[in-house]
């Protein structure tokens, strides 16, 4: 299949890029391109034009800064999977890289197109969930943040408005003591999450001083399992408390979605298995 004719532009700069967003008619950005330009062979889409961004330099990147790691919404998988920084204070974001799709994905791919994509099976928005990222982007107005439970609406759709950009994606340190863990039933054709499941622990005295879970592939947006983290918090994590948190689940996945691959039921069942092994990986490392 063929995209249908476009518009090319490659803007040198931020500004360069937020200025043809707005003048340009039908204008779309163009980042690794490994979710945009499928989607355009099959002509799911058919921008105007598009304003590719990947030779503005100052996107892309990993600082540590007094807010936590701020990784440029260009920095490619490969570069996330890969990176020292990124694997010593957050490793769970390391290893999710690394398990995305296969090496060519991985070296075109960006975390910005990923999480402004918001495919329901992508992987960083869950675990962006559960580390409580942030996500700053520009437009016309100015520059605002956006907190991910704020950022991922629905099945495909975010919170940035027409017209901004997604510069950056900032991650708080997490307690000391704490682990963290993704797990994913992947698609065998794709390695997308049919269900993905995240996973944190803190273990204080013997106990869950902090438990988070977060799943993504259920469900049309990424989810915090509440009833889950409760279940388990302020209790020791054994095999029966584990158990009695996975099983609490299914209380925030309602509507799950279905399809030939997978129904909304069998979704629900992986995340309550993978709940039970994220937990008890997480519960292993953090004491
Ligand atoms: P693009 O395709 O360039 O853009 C995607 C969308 O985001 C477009 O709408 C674009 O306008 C918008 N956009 C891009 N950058 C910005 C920005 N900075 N600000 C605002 N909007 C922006 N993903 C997984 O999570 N797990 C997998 O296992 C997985 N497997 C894959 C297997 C295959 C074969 C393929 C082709 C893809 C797979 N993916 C997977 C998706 C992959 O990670 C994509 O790279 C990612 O979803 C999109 O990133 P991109 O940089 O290619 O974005």
């Amino acid at each position: 299949m063929f995209a249908a004719p476009f518009e090319y532009h490659r803007p040198k700069s931020i500004d360069e890029a937020i200025k043809l967003l707005r003048e340009v008619k039908g204008a779309r950005l163009l980042a690794g391109g490994h979710s945009l330009l499928p989607a355009m062979k099959l002509r799911l889409a058919s921008p105007a034009a598009l304003v590719d961004i990947g030779r503005i330099a100052e996107l892309s990147g990993i600082k540590s800064t007094k807010d936590g790691l701020q990784i440029g919404a260009l920095t490619t998988h490969t570069a996330i999977a890969d990176s020292d920084a990124i694997r010593k204070s957050c490793p769970v974001l390391a290893e999710t890289a690394g398990h995305i799709g296969d090496q060519q994905v991985r070296n075109r791919g960006t975390i910005g197109g990923s999480v402004a994509h918001a495919d329901p099976g992508a992987d960083y928005p869950t675990v962006l969930l559960l580390l409580g990222a942030r996500f700053t982007a520009v437009g016309g107005k100015g520059q605002r943040e956006i907190p991910a439970e704020e950022f991922f609406v629905d099945l495909f759709t975010t919170s940035l408005k027409p017209g901004e950009l997604l510069t950056s994606v900032t991650i708080p340190a997490t307690s000391s003591g704490a682990a963290a863990v993704y797990l994913k039933h992947r698609h065998p054709a794709s390695s997308f999450a049919v269900a993905g499941v995240a996973a944190l622990v803190a273990v204080k005295a013997g106990k869950c001083a902090d438990v988070r879970i977060a799943i993504g592939g259920v469900t049309a947006r990424a989810v915090r399992a509440a009833a889950a983290e409760k279940a388990l918090a302020g209790q020791a994590p054994n095999e029966a408390n584990i158990a009695r948190a996975a099983a609490a689940v299914a209380d925030a996945l309602s509507e799950p979605l279905s399809d030939t691959y997978a129904s909304g039921e069998f979704r629900v069942h992986l995340a309550t298995v993978l709940t039970k092994r994220a937990l008890t990986e997480a519960a292993g490392k953090a004491r």
